[in-house]
C-alpha cells in the first residue's frame, strides 16, 4: 500500500491517508459488479476525490442519486439533527417525519397515498403487488392479471422486477421467472393494442401497463408525448392501470419534479427512489386513492420510511424548492445538450444522436464502430470526468442537480479531448 498526502477540503489541514487495498476488497466482496479501478473517498458538490487524492468531476452522482451533490449542507444538517434525535423505530408506531414526507409528496404530485421502502426495486415490487391486489379485489376479481412492460426497460433486480425488466441479459440463469408479465416495444401504440387483444381471454387480461417515462438503463430514451396520451386513453377505456417507474427520472432530474410531467399525462401508480433522499437509501410507491387497495398487513418494510431516511428526503425536496433547482436543471441540461450536439456533429463517425430531458442525457455511439460507451467512460475517468454507460453504446450524463455552468463547460471540455483522441484511433 502506498501512502499519499492530500489537502482536506473542509479543514484545509493536511491529512495522511493510505491508498486503497483492492486485493483485500476482491478477496471478500462478492463479484456482482464490474468495477472501474478507483476507490472514491470523499466528495464536495459535484467533485469527488479518490484514495490517491485525484479529483474528478462527478457526472454520475451515484447513478442519478446524489441530487444535491456531495456533502451538501442541507443534507448534512438534516441527517445530523435526525440521528441525534431518533434514527429508527418501527412502523408499529406513527413516524411524524414519514407523515411529513408523504404529505409533501402528495401535495407535489398527482398521488394521494404513499408507501415507503428502501430502493427502486422494492418500490416496484410494491407497485406490482398493488396492481395484483387491485386486480383481484377490485378489477372484476380478475384471476390472471397480466402486467405489460417495455422491451429495453429496467425495473430492478429482484425476481419480480427482473421479470418486469424487458431485457434477457438480466433474466438469464434466474428462471423460472414470475408469471403474469408480457413485453411490448417502447413508444409503439399498435404493439400495446395488439398485446391487449392477444392477452384478453377468459380470466386472463391486462391489468396494468408499467413503463419508465424515459428509459434510463435502456439507453436514455424519452417517452413520446403522443404515445403516452394515447396510452392514457386506452388505459381509461379498458380499466387498465397506468404505472410509471420514476425511480431514475423523478425528483427533479428531468427539469420537472416528476418525469410524467414531460408527457402531459398522470399515472395511477408511480415509484420513486434514486434521487429521493439524495443518496440515503429510500424508495416510495405512490398511487391515487381509487387504486390504494392495500389493507393493514398486506405489505411492509422494516426500514421503510424510517425517521432518518424521511428527514433526508424532506431536506432534499425542500432544497429543490428553496434553491429553485428545477430552473438550474433546465438551463444546465440545455447547455449540456447543446455541447453534446456540437460534439455529435463534429464526430459523426463516432456518434449518432443526443437524447434526454433536463439533466438526464445520453450520447449514442455508432453501432458499427469498435468503440463502446465503457471505453469512453474509462478515457474520461483518466482525464478527471466520471460518466456512466447506459448499455454498451450510450454514454449517460446525470450530474447532481446543483451542477454549475462552469462545471458543465469543464466536463464537456474534458469529453471533447477524449473524443479527439478516440476518433484519431478509429
Ligand atoms: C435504478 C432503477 C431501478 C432499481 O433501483 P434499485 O434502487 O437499484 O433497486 C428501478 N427502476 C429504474 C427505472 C431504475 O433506474
Amino acid at each position: 500500500m502506498s501512502q499519499s498526502t492530500v489537502v482536506d477540503n473542509f479543514s484545509n489541514q493536511s491529512v495522511t491517508q493510505q491508498s486503497f487495498d483492492r486485493g483485500a476488497f476482491d478477496d471478500s466482496v462478492m463479484k456482482t459488479y464490474g468495477r472501474f479501478p478507483i476507490a472514491l473517498e470523499r466528495g464536495s458538490g459535484c467533485h469527488v476525490w479518490d484514495s490517491d487524492g485525484r479529483e474528478y468531476l462527478d457526472f454520475v452522482a451515484g447513478i442519478a442519486t446524489c441530487t444535491l451533490g456531495h456533502a451538501h449542507p442541507a443534507l448534512i444538517d438534516s441527517v445530523t439533527r435526525q440521528i441525534k434525535k431518533l434514527h429508527h423505530v418501527s412502523n408499529l408506531y406513527y413516524i411524524p417525519e414519514q407523515g411529513e414526507l408523504a404529505t409533501w409528496l402528495v401535495n407535489h404530485s398527482c398521488a394521494d397515498k404513499v408507501f415507503f421502502c428502501n430502493s427502486g426495486a422494492e418500490a416496484n415490487e410494491a407497485a406490482i403487488k398493488l396492481i395484483r391486489k387491485y386486480a383481484h379485489t377490485v378489477l372484476d376479481f380478475l384471476e390472471q392479471p397480466v402486467i405489460l412492460t417495455a422491451k429495453a426497460s429496467f425495473h430492478g433486480r429482484t425476481l419480480a422486477t427482473i421479470t418486469a425488466t424487458g431485457q434477457a441479459k438480466y433474466q438469464k440463469d434466474f428462471e423460472p421467472l414470475v408469471d403474469g408479465f408480457a413485453y411490448v416495444p417502447y413508444n409503439d401504440i399498435v404493439a400495446i393494442e395488439n398485446a391487449i387483444a392477444d392477452i384478453d381471454e377468459g380470466n386472463r387480461r391486462v391489468a396494468a401497463i408499467m413503463l419508465e417515462p424515459l428509459q434510463g438503463e435502456g439507453g436514455v430514451r424519452p417517452g413520446d408525448r403522443e404515445y403516452f396520451a394515447k396510452l392514457r386513453q386506452i388505459c381509461d377505456e379498458n380499466n387498465i392501470l397506468l404505472v410509471f417507474d420514476e425511480v431514475q427520472v423523478g425528483v427533479g432530474r428531468t427539469g420537472k419534479l416528476w418525469g410524467y410531467e414531460n408527457l402531459g399525462v398522470e399515472p395511477d401508480i408511480f415509484t420513486s427512489a434514486k434521487g429521493l433522499a439524495g443518496g440515503i437509501p429510500i424508495g416510495a410507491m405512490l398511487c391515487k386513492d381509487f387504486c390504494a387497495a392495500f389493507e393493514p398487513g398486506n405489505h411492509a418494510s422494516t426500514f421503510g420510511g424510517n425517521p432518518f431516511a424521511c428527514a433526508a428526503a424532506l431536506s432534499v425536496l425542500q432544497t429543490i424548492e428553496q434553491e429553485q433547482l428545477l430552473d438550474n436543471v433546465i438551463a444546465r441540461g440545455k447547455q449540456l445538450r447543446d455541447r453534446l450536439n456540437a460534439m455529435a456533429s463534429s464526430y459523426p463517425q463516432m456518434f449518432t444522436e443526443v437524447r434526454g430531458w433536463g439533466l438526464i442525457n445520453g450520447l449514442e455511439l455508432q453501432a458499427d464502430i469498435d468503440l463502446t460507451s465503457i471505453d469512453l467512460v474509462k478515457s474520461a475517468m483518466d482525464e478527471g470526468l466520471l460518466l456512466a454507460p447506459a448499455g454498451p453504446k450510450v454514454l449517460r450524463f446525470v450530474p447532481p442537480l446543483i451542477v454549475s455552468a462552469d462545471e458543465i463547460t469543464r466536463g464537456c471540455d474534458i469529453l471533447e479531448k477524449v473524443c479527439q483522441t478516440a476518433s484519431s484511433k478509429l
